[in-house]
């Protein structure tokens, strides 16, 4: 299983779960590794390239752990505690540029769409 790790104890309510749905949700996407990445986008064939805008293949463990424009100072494990710093950058993360990505994946949905019919 991905991230077991983050779970020391599967009887109590992980941190983060009263965050707002949206936090909640990116949340358990890093925890997962489930989000959408690009590298998550080419594979589900959303998408032609795996790269993010600092030109390396964009993976969920880049985006927190090394990108220079996304990382998380103390990665998954401090995204897991759900302290400020973690819920400012879920915030920070699910900001303009991510609404950005996510127009640019229904787009190139819609258009498969269109040329399917
Ligand atoms: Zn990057």
């Amino acid at each position: 299983m991905v991230n077991s790790n983050l779970v020391v104890d599967l009887t109590i309510q992980q941190p983060g779960f009263d965050l707002p749905r949206c936090h909640w949700s990116l949340l358990n996407r890093f925890c997962t590794a489930q989000d959408h990445c690009s590298a998550c986008q080419k594979r589900w064939r959303q998408v032609d390239s795996d790269l993010c805008a600092c030109e390396e293949p964009q993976t969920v463990s880049r985006i927190i752990d090394s990108c220079p424009l996304t990382k998380l100072a103390g990665g998954l494990s401090k995204l897991h505690s759900v302290d400020d710093d973690a819920v400012a950058w879920l915030t920070n993360y699910g900001g303009p540029q991510r609404m950005h990505t996510t127009t640019a994946a229904v787009t190139t949905t819609t258009t498969t769409t269109q040329g399917d019919l």
